[in-house]
């Protein structure tokens, strides 16, 4: 059975139930002090009213776990009956005093050595929930694996799968089935990868626990809202996943807008996915890593290209597209821009002579029955009623590069017909996507456009984007957010990339300020990845693969990393910012704006 056919299992959390054909559930997590309890309880009313179906409390010591039962009955005497759910790192000792006071209890594996100490450990804790009704959540996170799975496997997401699998065999043997499961990251293509192994793992084991999804330390603002919904919107457009949790350096309850508009993308989730969607999938996947033939500076083993037709030329140096579309003679002998043009292939024609940098935008019609061409580059516009067998074969081999109009990817037809007639004739001109958009609300487009259109990046099955917003008259927006899908996927870096944890109860600093001072002082340090982590128990772990770590070690006091190595211990937290940037000149990174 392939994993796009798999459906989960249901799973109570107190009276909300999860998996299977219930609506994808929407989480966030507090920030307060946890034992701060007029605090934690105010939070968990704001996260409900923004609308959560499940609020998460950190519980990093066994008297926070004993103040949980009282959050959770003041809550319930204020009449917010949201299940409450623990995370607890894993102290076997608080998750068991946790377990009698809420109705949820995420633990994560990293902490684990050997196959007999987790069951030793994990038995008790099974107990004490089926005792009391309360689920489980094993929480792998790529930056956390134990020393035995890192031996084995690496940080990879196989390790990952496993290090969860260690944790589900247990319950599965044991007959404990109120378990959900999450593997995150904030590299959005390890999420995506080790989230369908686990769901091919557990096909395999005949397990069907439902699936918690997050990309880890996604940062915030625009950045963060693309990471998510790239990640996650992927997966859930596969029919992977059961809940969510945004994780953004944002206050919690404005996580939940942004969740509520990924899910509602899949409001009407179909088990399993249709016949054609499978096929697309699994098409992708095939053509995954294809070495496209190098038209131009399109294809080969260039970054993909950013396409605009923004009526403007006021572009900031990273935000810059590759190309600029303009259909209006006026307009092009006004454009003083060194940019590439694409112009309409009769526009073309008229000024080629006048011109260098400009390259025809042809329809598949003025392309098989015209006989002049751009000698280096064209672009052949694929719309739904083009026949693939005419023009695939005819383009083969030239210097044609495919803008591809798409469908919402929701309803693959149109990609999914030129991608099979493509794959069917072994066709490697390179493909670039277009798509226009109708969203006025640029948080709604952003969700939108990275749920739909990351899978072909994550795949690397495409060599370009244009992206058109109708609605959204503020065009660099829409160009930045080109930019910044290239970059969650992990497929054109051309800025900093800023790891930032979305703060808890552990949190040692105003993550949101620091990280609003750590941007503005190294935002422009292109290609590099700056992690800003609030805790010294976590943050190291869990900021994965960053180049450098600002780091809470304790309250007033920051700890500087390079890459996982600490390098400046217990600096007073006023003097931080300047001490990781002279950490950066120091290992010549740095270079002036
Ligand atoms: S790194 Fe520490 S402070 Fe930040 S969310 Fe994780 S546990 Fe909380």
């Amino acid at each position: 059975m392939k994993y796009s056919e798999w459906k989960s299992g249901e799973v109570f959390v107190g009276d909300v139930p999860i998996g299977g054909n219930n609506p994808i559930r929407i989480q966030s997590m507090t920030d307060t002090d946890s034992m701060d309890t007029a605090a934690t309880v105010k939070q968990c009313i704001s996260i409900i009213k923004a609308g959560a179906d499940y609020v998460r409390i950190t519980a990093q010591s066994k008297n926070v776990a004993k103040n949980l039962a009282l959050i959770c009955s003041n809550l319930r005497k204020k009449e917010y009956s949201t299940p409450i759910i623990a995370d607890v790192h894993f102290n076997p000792d608080i998750a068991e005093i946790a377990a009698g006071n809420v109705d949820k209890i995420r633990i994560n594996p990293g902490n684990f050595a050997g196959k007999e100490k987790i069951k030793q450990r994990l038995l008790p804790l099974l107990d004490i929930c089926r005792h009391n009704g309360t689920a489980l959540r094993i929480g792998v996170n790529h930056g956390s694996l134990s020393n035995h799975i890192m031996m084995r496997y690496g940080d990879t997401p196989e390790g990952m799968v496993e290090s969860a699998l260690e944790f589900l065999r247990i319950c599965k043997n044991e007959g404990f089935f109120n378990v959900v499961v999450s593997l995150k990251s904030s590299n959005t293509r390890e999420m995506v990868k080790a989230n369908r192994l686990l769901v091919r793992t557990m096909q395999q084991e005949k397990m069907n626990y439902p699936l918690h999804l997050g990309v880890t330390e996604a940062g915030d603002g625009e950045d963060g809202r693309i990471k998510s919904a790239l990640g996650i919107g992927t997966l859930l457009n596969e029919g992977i996943g059961d809940t969510i949790r945004v994780s953004l350096t944002e206050d919690p309850e404005k996580e939940i807008p942004v969740a509520i508009k990924i899910a509602k993308n899949f409001s009407t989730r179909k088990h399993p996915v249709s016949e054609q969607k499978r096929l697309f999938f699994s098409l992708i996947q095939k053509m995954s890593g294809t070495l496209f033939n190098n038209v131009g500076n399109i294809g080969g083993n260039s970054v993909p290209v950013v396409i605009s037709s923004l009526p403007v030329n006021k572009y900031s140096v990273e935000n810059r597209p590759d190309y600029l579309f303009i259909d209006k003679e006026p307009e092009i002998e006004n454009y003083s821009f060194d940019t590439k043009l694409i112009v309409p292939y009769a526009l073309w024609v008229k000024l080629q002579n006048n011109h260098n940098n400009l390259f025809p935008l042809l329809t598949t019609n003025e392309f098989l029955t015209s006989g002049k061409k751009n000698k280096d580059l064209n672009f052949v516009k694929i719309e739904h009623d083009t026949d693939p067998d005419s023009i695939i074969p005819a383009a083969k081999g030239r210097n044609i590069v495919y803008i591809l109009e798409l469908q919402p990817l929701r309803e693959p037809s149109c990609f999914y017909e030129f991608l099979k007639y493509y794959h069917k004739h072994n066709s490697l001109n390179p493909l670039i996507i277009r798509k226009t958009y109708n969203e006025k609300n640029h948080e709604s487009f952003l969700i939108k456009m990275s749920g739909e259109l990351g899978l072909p990046f994550l795949e690397k099955v495409c060599n370009g984007i244009w992206l058109i917003n109708k609605k959204n008259k503020t065009h660099e927006k829409t160009l930045s957010a080109s930019f910044g899908l290239l970059q969650a996927g992990r497929v054109r870096i051309s800025k900093t990339e800023f790891i930032s944890c979305p703060s808890c109860g552990r949190t040692l600093f105003d993550l949101q300020k620091t990280t609003a001072q750590v941007k503005k002082a190294t935002g422009h340090l292109k290609g590099l990845k700056i992690a800003i982590m609030g805790c010294i128990v976590n943050g190291p772990g869990e900021m994965a693969d960053a180049d450098y770590g600002y780091v809470g070690a304790t309250k007033g006091k920051i700890t500087l990393y390079k890459n996982k190595i600490v390098v400046r211990k217990n600096i007073p937290s006023e003097d931080s910012v300047n001490e990781l940037i002279k950490l950066i000149k120091e290992n010549g990174d740095w270079r002036n704006l």
